[in-house]
C-alpha cells in the first residue's frame, strides 16, 4: 500500500485532459507523480459533457469520441504509474518553510509533494440528481448523469430524463444502439434546442414524453426494473419497464479557489508565464485553469502547457536536469 505521508516530486490537481498528459509526462521527465481528482473517474469535461461526441481537433487524430479520448488519455498517463487519488478535492495548499507543498483535501487527508502542477480547469461540475423517492438504491448501477460508456446501454430500455437540449441529444446517439429510449421531460417544451433539433428528434424512433415526471422507481432489491411516470397535464401514470436510466436536470458550478491559494488571478483563471509558472515558486498550473495572452481553450492547448508545466517543475527541482524529453522513440515496442 503507498505510504500517504510520502513526498511526490509533483502533485496534479485534476484528472482531465490537461492533468493526465501532465502524468504521463511527468512519468516520462523520472517524477514522482500523483494525481488527484475530486471526481470518482478521470476526464474531465470531456467525460462529463460529451463522452458520445466525436473530435475532430486533435493533431494526429481525424476523429475520435470523447469516450475513447478519455480511454487512451489514460492508458498514456498509466504508462508510468503515478499515483492516482479520487474523489477528493483539493482544498487548501501551504508552502512550507523547506519549500515542500502540503495539500488538505475535503476529506482532511493531506498530501505532500516538492512542486505542484494546477490543471483543475475553472472548477467543478455537478449533475443535479434525480430526486424521485428511492433513487439512491440505483445511483450507482442504473441511474446516469452522463454517458461515459456506449456499451452500458447497448440493446437495453433507456429512459432519459430532461427538459433541456442535453438529454435530446444523448437520445438522439443512443438510438442507433440501445433497443428502446424513451424521453421523459416535465415541461411542455426542451430548452436550447438548435436548428434542425426538434426536426431531428421528430424524425427519429426515440419516443418523447411531455409534462411528465418519473413519480416512483421501481424495482426487486438493487435492480432498477421499472419507472412510473405521471403525465402532468392529465394526472395519467404509466409504468414503463427500464434498463437504464440517463438524467440531465441541470449542473452546479464551483469555481476552482484560486485566491484562496493566494494565486495571482485574471478573468477567474491563474495568469502564468511562458513556463507556466504561477506567482508562487514550485507551483506551476495548465490548461482551462490558466490564462495568458491570446490563450485557446482546447485539449491541444492543455497538453502543449502541461509538458511545459512538467518541464519547469523538473528545473525547479533539479536546475541541471536537461529543459525537455528530446525525443520518445526510445520507447520500442511498448
Ligand atoms: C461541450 C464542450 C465541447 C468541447 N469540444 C472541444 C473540442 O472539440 N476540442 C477541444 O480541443 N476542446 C473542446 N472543449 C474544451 C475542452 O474540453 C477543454 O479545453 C478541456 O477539457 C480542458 O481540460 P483541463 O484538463 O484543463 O480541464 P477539465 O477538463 O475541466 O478538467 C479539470 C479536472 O479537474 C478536476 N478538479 C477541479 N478542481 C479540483 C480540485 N480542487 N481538486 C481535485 N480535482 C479538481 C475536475 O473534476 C476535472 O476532472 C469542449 C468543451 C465543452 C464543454
Amino acid at each position: 500500500m503507498a505510504n500517504e505521508n510520502e513526498l511526490y516530486d509533483v502533485i496534479i490537481i485534476g484528472g482531465g485532459p490537461t492533468g493526465l498528459f501532465a502524468a504521463f509526462y511527468s512519468g516520462m521527465r523520472d517524477m514522482k507523480t500523483k494525481v488527484i481528482e475530486s471526481n470518482s473517474r478521470l476526464g474531465g469535461k470531456v467525460a462529463q459533457f460529451y463522452p458520445e461526441k466525436y473530435l475532430y481537433d486533435i493533431g494526429g487524430i481525424p476523429k475520435i469520441s470523447g469516450e475513447e479520448l478519455v480511454g487512451q488519455m489514460i492508458k498514456q498517463a498509466s504508462k508510468h504509474d503515478p499515483a492516482i487519488v479520487y474523489g477528493q478535492y483539493v482544498e487548501n495548499i501551504v508552502k512550507q518553510e523547506d519549500g515542500t507543498f502540503t495539500l488538505t483535501t475535503n476529506t482532511e487527508e493531506k498530501h505532500y509533494a516538492k512542486t505542484v502542477i494546477i490543471a483543475t480547469g475553472f472548477g467543478i461540475y455537478e449533475a443535479e440528481r434525480l430526486s424521485s423517492a428511492n433513487a439512491s438504491i440505483y445511483e450507482d448501477s442504473q441511474i446516469n448523469y452522463t454517458i461515459n460508456n456506449m456499451e452500458k446501454f447497448s440493446g437495453k430500455t433507456v429512459m432519459v430524463v430532461s427538459p433541456n437540449r442535453v438529454g435530446v441529444d444523448w437520445a438522439l446517439a443512443l438510438e442507433s444502439v440501445a433497443q428502446r429510449v424513451i424521453v421523459v421531460n416535465g415541461n411542455g417544451a426542451f430548452q436550447h434546442m438548435g436548428d434542425g433539433d426538434e426536426e431531428r428528434l421528430n424524425e427519429s424512433s426515440v419516443e418523447v414524453k411531455m409534462f411528465s415526471q418519473v413519480a416512483e422507481l421501481i424495482g426487486s432489491g438493487q435492480q432498477l426494473e421499472a419507472a412510473k411516470i405521471v403525465d402532468q397535464s392529465t394526472g395519467e401514470e404509466e409504468v414503463i419497464s427500464v434498463d437504464q436510466l440517463l438524467v440531465y436536470q441541470g449542473i452546479s458550478f464551483k469555481p476552482a479557489p484560486f485566491q484562496h491559494w493566494d494565486l495571482r488571478t485574471e478573468k477567474n483563471k491563474i495568469t502564468v508565464d511562458a513556463g507556466m509558472s504561477a506567482n508562487i515558486e514550485g507551483i506551476f498550473a495548465a490548461g482551462d485553469a490558466v490564462h495568458y495572452s491570446n490563450k485557446s481553450m482546447l485539449i491541444a492547448s492543455g497538453y502543449t502547457e502541461a509538458s511545459t508545466a512538467v518541464n519547469s517543475a523538473k528545473s525547479y527541482i533539479n536546475p541541471k536536469a536537461s529543459a525537455q524529453v528530446y525525443s520518445t522513440v526510445v520507447y520500442k515496442n511498448e
